[in-house]
This record gives C-alpha cells, structure tokens and sequence, in this order.
C-alpha cells in the first residue's frame, strides 16, 4: 500500500460549534516525512489527535495502515508513536520503568535490547534509573520520546517537537528522525520552524483555519523559493520593452522606469551578466538596482493570511 495514513473527507466540530476541521482530504506516503505548518489553532493537534484516537471524528474517515481509526481502534493506534506537545510523565518512575510500562500499554512482549538502544540513541541510557522528576526538561522531552517509540510503531507524530528546547537536543532530534526513516517509518510533525520544515521533510502542508490549503513536495517549494527578481531603476523611462530583449524574463513598471527580472537563484547560470550586457548594446543605463527573494516563510506567511476574514 502506497499510502500509510489515508484522510477522506475529515470534519471536526467542537462541542463549543468551533469548526476545528473543515473536510480535510490529505494521503501520507509510506517512508516519507511530512511537516504539516499552520499558525496557532489551525487546527494541527486537532488533525493529530483524531488519527491517533485520542478525539472523536466528525465526519469522514481516516485509515492507519488500511485500520479504520474508528471501527479497528487498537490495530491503527498500535502502529503510531506519538509525541505530545506538552510534557506529561509519571514523575516518581525510573525511565527504565517507565518505558517498559508505555511498550506493555500496547500489548507487546517485552524487548530489553530494543529500548536500550532507544535509551542510548537518545542518550537516556546512564539516566535509566533516574527518577523522571530529577530530569532537565530536555531530558523528560527525550523521555516523551521514548515512550513514544517503545511499541516500535511504523509512523511517529511529533507535535511541536522542537519548540522550546536546546539546539543540542535539536539536532540529536533530527539525526534520530532521519535514522527512524532510514529504516522505514513515516515520520509527521508539526512546527512553527520553517526552516525546520525546509531542512527534513520530503513534503510540507499548509493548514489554514481546519482547511489544508497546499500540499508540496518540498522540492518544489523550493524550486519557487528559488525564485529572485533584480530590479533596475534606469536613468530614463522607457516606452516599451526594446525588441531584443525578450529572450529574458523581463517586465517593465507601468511608469517606465523601472526593469524587474525574474529568475532561478538555483540555477547555476542566472543570465544577469548577459542582461546587463544586453541593455548595455541597447543603450539602457541604470542608476540602481534592487533583489530580492522569496522565501518559504513568505510564501507562508501570504498563503496563511490569504483569505483571512
Ligand atoms: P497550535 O499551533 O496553537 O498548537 P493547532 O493548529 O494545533 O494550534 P488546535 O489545537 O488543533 O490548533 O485547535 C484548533 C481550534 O480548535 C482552535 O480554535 C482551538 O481553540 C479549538 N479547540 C481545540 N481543542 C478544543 C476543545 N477541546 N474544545 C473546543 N475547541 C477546541
């Protein structure tokens, strides 16, 4: 199956009338990780705890690995680790006790080897018999982890995983997520971090006041990120584009007086040498120029605000 997680028509209501989710249709690939981005209450930790069972669906469906959340309750819940975004532990326990608990929840025999090496991955394994209160707060995040994986599920959530903790746990966090997809497990998470979003997901979804209003491969968001203009601000006006320029991507301001060209900051060769070259044979003389570039975050940002009412 192509698909590991299969959204169809998901609606959500609050019993507030707050619609949370507004017919949501979204595919997750099998292996991929995805980032879903949306600003504060779009509707992400809604999304995240109807697929993981932990708030009641309205409308629509949603399948885990061809389990219906709803009808096969426990067999979509035991392929998915989830990391909340707030910390809850069970504070007198060891962290070997704990995660031993949180693998027992799911009904799996128990496996020493395979949390110890989830412990050392996380560099929790000299802090095994620690009480979970004595921990920094990095510390009980890396814990919030391990509970997560300790079933060893095949698709992981992490809700805002990185908000708020050290750019050392950071980075551990992200080599940890490109092993976990190395060997096979589809990995979604949420986040406020662009450039966390740019830096590790194969693909990116917008969502928009409970509607996802883009999905992309990341690949080609960035290709359109890459995107730059250079404006030139010339020394007299002209009345219309002279002939032998329209070879570049070139447009010319209402007024005249200004040259806006567009190309791919990617690509080796940007062609502004040979525009520059160009207008100089044609006599264009410019006395400024400007450049600019789009970024993912404006992209963003636009498409967030978009139709705001
Ligand atoms: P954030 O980035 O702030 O975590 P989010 O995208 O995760 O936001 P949700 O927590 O899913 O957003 O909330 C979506 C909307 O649903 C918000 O307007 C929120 O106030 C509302 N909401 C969430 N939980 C409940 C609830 N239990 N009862 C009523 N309304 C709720």
């Amino acid at each position: 199956m192509h698909h590991v997680i299969s959204i169809e028509q998901l609606s959500k209501t609050y019993a507030s009338g707050h619609p949370a989710l507004k017919t949501i249709d979204l595919q997750i690939r099998r292996g991929e990780i995805f980032a879903l981005l949306g600003p504060n209450g779009a509707g992400k930790t809604t999304l995240i705890s109807i697929i993981c069972g932990i708030v009641n669906p309205g409308a629509g469906r949603v399948l885990v690995d061809g389990h219906d959340i709803v009808r096969d309750y426990r067999a979509a819940r035991s392929k998915i680790g989830l990391v909340p975004q707030e910390l809850y532990n069970e504070g007198f326990e060891s962290v070997w006790a704990t995660v031993r608990f949180s693998r027992g929840l799911f009904g799996k025999k128990p496996n020493d080897a395979y949390l110890e090496k989830i412990l050392r991955d996380l560099s929790l394994w000299d802090k095994r018999d620690a009480r979970i209160l004595d921990l920094s707060g990095g510390m009980k995040r890396r814990v919030m982890i391990a509970k997560a994986l300790s079933h060893e599920p095949s698709i992981l959530f992490l809700d805002e995983p990185t908000a708020g903790v050290d750019v050392e746990l950071r980075r551990d966090m992200w080599e940890m997520v490109r092993g976990l997809r190395e060997s096979g497990v589809t990995i979604i998470l949420t986040t406020h971090y662009i450039e966390e979003a740019e830096e590790m997901a194969d693909r990116i979804g917008v969502i928009r006041q409970g509607e996802i209003i883009l999905v992309e491969d990341k690949d080609v968001l960035m290709h359109k990120l890459g995107k730059k203009q250079l404006t030139l601000i010339l020394q007299q006006p002209l009345a219309a584009l002279p002939a032998g320029l329209e070879t570049f991507q070139l447009e010319l301001s209402a007024d005249g007086t200004q040259l806006v060209y567009t190309f791919d900051a990617q690509h080796e060769h940007t062609g502004i040498a040979d525009l520059l070259k160009c207008l100089g044979e044609h006599g264009i003389d410019f006395k400024d120029l400007q450049s600019s570039q789009s970024s993912l975050e404006e992209i963003f940002v636009n498409l967030v605000k978009g139709s705001r009412t």
